[in-house]
């Protein structure tokens, strides 16, 4: 009787664990994507129209090229 408590206690734990490491996994996975993500944000374009550095989530992509605004796109 006591054994199979402690067997139970001891499949629960292992359950617990697997669970646990993997949901730690999944943060850790999460983050390095943010962390990309970030990263792209943060590289700056110059603008071939009036020479101002924009983010590439902000510029508009043209011809392979990043432009400030619609203006600058002309
Ligand atoms: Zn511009």
């Amino acid at each position: 009787m006591v054994f199979k408590v402690v067997a139970i206690i001891a499949v629960l734990f292992i359950v617990y664990l697997l669970f646990f490491k993997r949901s730690r996994e999944n943060e850790i996975n999460n983050n390095k994507k943010r962390a990309k993500e970030n990263k792209i944000e943060e590289v700056m374009e110059e603008c071939p129209t009036c020479k101002t550095y924009i983010s590439k989530k902000e510029a508009i992509l043209s011809n392979g090229k990043y432009f400030c605004s619609k203006e600058c796109l002309k």
